[in-house]
């Protein structure tokens, strides 16, 4: 039997000895080395495989002490003393990983002691794993910063646009897309609306504004989430609870999610009603002024115009008071009565009152124009009637004035229009050719434009001329360009002129060339009323 059990354990030895050898873990059987206190201090390799001699790259160990081997290892990584001293002591196996650095090399080590003193370990090299675990844990690490960095990052300005938005001093609202709900809402808005945040948010436009206010934002909010687009309102009413009725201006944004659906309806309403006031204050104290300005200014012309007036009428008036004081006197005593001197004497108070006649109807005509009581009396008219008539009507005057008056009008020229009207304007035209022509030859011109389908009157003179700035004011009322003390004059005639031409859709304006001296009078009228 011991026979046959020395040859077992032969056996079981041998096997044992491949197994040691050809496996891949690494294996060396120690003796631990006491010191007087019972601590290890050092050990001995009594065995190793050739794995062992592999992965720590150490050769010829047996016998030797690991500080020999290995100096600074029992410095660098005292657990293993420790521990191995342990194993050694009790017995009791135990499992661990370590890193050798002086071999720069990581191990998981399993220790066991079949021998009161010597333990056995074996131990697998783990450097490779590690590495790469350290290099997942390094790279999780960098992630996680990068994540805190952007976090925060997204938190600053997250605070930053939430400050903004407080404290802009615009309301500032969000309404969520699917029922218009407040999602957010900002200082501004809650100042203005006179509700607090924690009123605001989860409620609609019809919790808080009349029914028709809340419709009109409730439609303007669903048309900008269906378009996609900005919207702008220049201006909408709202009724705020204690700053009653405002006026906004405001922005509609669509803000898309994901799936690039509206999601959120963004509102930035500006409070306008203190500007517009304002500008409305401004306005109509501009046009206070303007008014002011145009009463004062017509005051002075009006004053200049009564002076200018009642010298004109006085003169006249004063002729015909004296030549009929003369009268009276010669009718006083019947033997005196001088026929021909009464006659005489009557026939230049005739023309006096003839003259204050004229003036007055002008008078009259400014008055009724002002009063915009011009009616047209509009009917087939011959121009060229008109003007051959008008001329003869003046001849008295044409002859005392010494200037010659050659008319030229090839063809009666017919349109709609009111011919007392147009017998005034050329009247007008041809009695100031006459004053202020100096006697010198006046041309009238009547020529039709059959193109653009009007007439052209033309008054041309060679007297005293316009300057360019009294051009522009000659066809306003009351506005004269000479004295009364030259030539007299109400200062109404181009006035009325201008107002009966307007009136039949036409133009009249002057030109007068300072070289060749005289002025041009140009009326342009449409031959029917319908323009
Ligand atoms: P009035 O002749 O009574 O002053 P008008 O309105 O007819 O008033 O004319 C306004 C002014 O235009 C005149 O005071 C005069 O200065 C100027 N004016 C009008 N016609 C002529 C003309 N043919 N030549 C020069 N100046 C003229």
């Amino acid at each position: 039997m011991p026979h046959h059990s020395e040859q077992a354990l032969r056996e079981s030895e041998s096997r044992y000895r491949k197994l040691f050898q050809n496996m891949t873990s690494g294996f060396a059987y120690c003796k631990m080395i006491f010191n007087e206190e019972s601590q290890p201090v050092d050990f001995i390799y009594v065995e190793v495989n050739s794995a062992f001699e592999r992965s720590t790259g150490l050769k010829d160990v047996v016998g030797k002490k690991v500080s020999e081997l290995i100096p600074g290892l029992n410095e660098s990584n005292p657990e293993l003393l420790e521990i191995y001293g342990r194993v050694a002591l009790t017995g009791k196996p135990e499992t661990f990983e370590t890193e050798v650095s002086a071999l720069g090399l990581h191990f998981s080590v399993s220790a066991y002691s079949l021998k009161d003193g010597y333990f056995g370990a074996v131990f697998d090299d783990i450097t490779a794993r590690k590495r790469a675990e350290a290099a997942v844990e390094q790279y999780k690490q960098r992630l996680e910063k990068l994540v805190d960095e952007r976090t925060e990052a997204l938190r600053n300005s997250n605070r930053f646009l939430d400050s903004v938005i407080e404290n802009i001093p615009n309301m500032i609202f969000v309404k969520d897309a699917k029922d218009l709900r407040f999602a957010r809402f900002n200082k501004a808005g809650e100042e203005l609306l006179g509700f607090s945040r924690s009123e605001l948010i989860g409620k609609n436009d019809y919790d808080f504004f009349p029914k028709t206010e809340a419709d009109f934002f409730t439609s303007k909010d669903r048309a900008v989430l269906a378009g996609g687009q900005i919207l702008d309102i220049p201006e909408e009413q709202i009724r705020t609870r204690l700053k009653g009725e405002r006026i906004l201006h405001t922005k509609k944004i669509p803000i898309l999610g994901k799936s690039n659906e509206p999601e959120y309806l963004l509102g930035i309403s500006e409070d306008i009603t203190d500007k517009l006031q304002l500008e409305e204050n401004r306005r109509q104290l501009v046009q206070a002024q303007l008014a002011q300005e145009e009463a004062q200014k017509g005051i002075v012309v009006r004053d200049e115009f009564l002076s200018i007036a009642s010298h004109e009428l006085k003169t006249p008036l004063t002729s015909l008071y004296m030549q009929l004081q003369l009268v009276a006197r010669f009718f006083k005593d019947p033997q005196k009565v001088d026929r021909e001197k009464a006659g005489f004497l009557l026939g230049k108070s005739l023309k006096a009152c003839e003259q204050l006649n004229l003036m007055l109807n002008e008078l009259l005509d400014m008055t009724r124009i002002r009063a915009g009581k011009l009616v047209l009396n509009r009917r087939e008219t011959d121009f060229r009637v008109a003007l051959t008539e008008t001329v003869l009507q003046i001849s008295e005057e044409i002859a005392k004035s010494g200037s010659s008056v050659e008319v030229i009008a090839e063809e009666p020229v017919m349109g709609q229009w009111d011919p007392n009207r147009i017998l005034q304007v050329v009247s007008n035209l041809l009695s100031n050719a006459l004053k202020y022509g100096e006697g010198k030859p006046i041309v009238v011109s009547l020529k039709r434009d059959s193109a653009a389908n009007s007439v052209r009157l033309q008054v041309k003179d060679h007297g005293i001329g316009i300057a360019p700035d009294v051009q522009k004011i000659i066809f306003e009322r009351f506005e004269r360009g000479v004295s009364v003390d030259k030539i007299s004059g109400l200062g109404l005639g181009l006035y009325i002129v201008r107002m009966i031409v307007e009136a039949h859709s036409g133009r009249v304006w002057v030109e007068s060339d300072a070289e060749v001296g005289g002025a041009l009078f140009t009326v342009e009228l449409p031959l029917s009323g319908n323009h």
